[in-house]
């Protein structure tokens, strides 16, 4: 019987993902129901996957993977206004608790209760039924497609990134590493104005990808010395960047970010990478290079979504690979391997 199962992604514990169906769930007050329709996977669910944690979020009992969704709305809890059931949606993964401060004031992210799908010990979406809060979940226009709406997570991190970091038109920006993350913050520098974006990585492939998406210079990482991977970003674009987003976390990539930008700049920290780092400190101070951090994203999905819906960005080329839900673990091993050049891979939930 297809429409009374619940097929679910469940990570039973580290290294152990199975395919089993949960309860289908029913939507609570102010929620909907979803069929769900795309899911990405992004690094942390094949990094809890591999590791079994994230710095302080430790997988201690079997999880539901995924948080980058869209899906359909198939029934509506008690109090939904906003949406009705066949609307397709893009969900924000993170509900936050509404009553604190930081709430309060906007900055939800930073919500120390917030509910956020596939992060320890919350469920994800990664399923064919899934609830979630109604005012999280956003309308697609008809010509936008649910990969596309799943695509809104990651690019959500790309507009908060740029946000933060202060892009306008005229902006010499320089992305370093060109997963996921640092090609969506190439993406949304580009639609923000920026006017000279030069990209790093190791690879090669993503350099390419890069560059199709519009990056005016692809530098090849083939050193540790950051001050000469600073200099080689300075002769690309012909002077320092007031802007550097560090979308690697990796220690060099830090350092590179640091002496890179110009003084006076900002550097926005994206990567996450070992919980202690050495930095030149000091190179930024003397330089009144400000370093920001981001978690995740607030009030950046109806700008991602306007994006996408506007043809200012185009974010469908990242998207190398597809797989049904039945086929989720090969796909977390194409993810996890990057093989075939993937960058985003898309698991389709319906049947
Ligand atoms: P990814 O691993 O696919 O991409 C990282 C890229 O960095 C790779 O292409 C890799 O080759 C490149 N890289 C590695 N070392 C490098 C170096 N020394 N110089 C330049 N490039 C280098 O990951 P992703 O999905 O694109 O995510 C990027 C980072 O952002 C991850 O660390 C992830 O945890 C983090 N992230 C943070 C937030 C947040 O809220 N702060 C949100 C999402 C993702
Ligand atoms: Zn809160």
């Amino acid at each position: 019987m297809a429409e009374v199962e619940n097929l679910s992604a469940v990570l039973k514990k580290k290294g152990e993902l199975v395919l089993e169906n949960t309860p289908i769930p029913l939507p609570g007050k102010n929620e909907v129901q979803l069929k769900m329709a795309a899911v990405g996977i992004c690094g942390s669910d094949v990094h809890y996957l591999v590791n079994g944690r994230i710095g302080d979020f430790i997988v201690k009992s079997p999880m539901i993977l995924g948080h980058e969704s869209a899906g359909i709305v198939s029934a509506l809890g008690e109090g939904v206004t906003n949406l009705k059931v066949g609307d397709r949606v893009a969900i924000e993964p993170g509900v936050p608790c509404r009553m604190c401060s930081f709430c309060k004031e906007g900055r939800y992210n930073l919500c120390p209760d917030v509910f956020f799908c596939a992060t320890p010990p919350d469920d994800g979406s990664l399923r064919r039924y899934y609830c979630h809060a109604a005012d999280f979940c956003f309308k697609l226009p008809d010509h936008v497609s649910l990969e596309e709406g799943a695509l809104l997570e990651p690019l959500s991190v790309g507009v908060h990134a740029c946000r933060r970091a202060g892009v306008r038109l005229g902006s010499r920006v320089l992305v370093l590493g060109a997963g996921p993350i640092g090609l969506l913050a190439l993406l949304t520098a580009k639609a923000m104005g920026a006017t000279h974006i030069a990209i790093t990585d190791l690879d090669q492939g993503r350099l390419d990808v890069a560059k199709k998406l519009g990056a005016h210079h692809a530098l090849r990482v083939d050193t540790r010395d950051a001050e000469e991977m600073a200099r080689r970003v300075e002769a690309a674009l012909g002077c320092k960047p007031e802007i550097s987003i560090e979308c690697s976390g990796a220690e060099p990539s830090i350092q590179t970010g640091i002496y890179a930008t110009k003084s006076g700049g900002v550097l926005v920290l994206v990567g996450l990478g070992p919980p202690t780092v050495n930095v030149p400190m000091v190179s930024a101070a003397l330089r009144e290079v400000d370093i920001r951090g981001i978690f995740r994203y607030a009030n950046c999905y109806p700008l991602a979504l306007e994006m996408i819906a506007s043809g200012k960005v185009d974010a469908k080329p990242l998207i190398t690979h597809h797989f049904p839900l039945e086929k989720t673990l090969e796909a977390f091993e194409t993810s996890r391997t990057g093989a075939g050049g993937a960058i985003k891979v898309m698991i389709h939930c319906d049947q």
